[in-house]
């Protein structure tokens, strides 16, 4: 598969799951404000266009990772999406501890 293939399998997700939160808001409005905890990314999102996969709820994000990522054949099921997600939020964590560190030593 080619970068240009990628990119058109990447938009047309994107318009894909941006379509089932929107589809998600017209059928019951109060889910756009209705938040809960994301078990992929461990933010508060709202529910509008969260799917849950395998009896775990993911947020329309984490959907759009998962959906992209499925197309791709890049993963097979969510618990190597939220593997994934979990290796990116220790990053994230690290990069948090390093700039305290530096903070700190001045
Ligand atoms: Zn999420």
């Amino acid at each position: 598969m080619n970068k240009n293939d990628e990119l058109k399998i990447i938009e047309d997700m994107q318009a894909v799951v941006e379509q089932m939160k929107l589809d998600d808001i017209e059928e019951n409005p109060d889910s756009e404000f209705d938040m809960f905890d994301c078990q992929c990314c461990g933010e508060e999102k709202p529910l509008a266009g969260s799917v849950v996969y395998d009896g775990i709820r993911i947020c329309n994000d984490c959907v759009l990772f998962a959906e992209t990522g499925f197309a791709l054949g890049k993963i097979k099921n969510i618990q190597e999406l939220m593997a994934t997600m979990e290796d990116r939020k220790l990053e994230a964590q690290c990069q948090f501890i390093k700039q305290d560190e530096i903070e700190h030593s001045n």
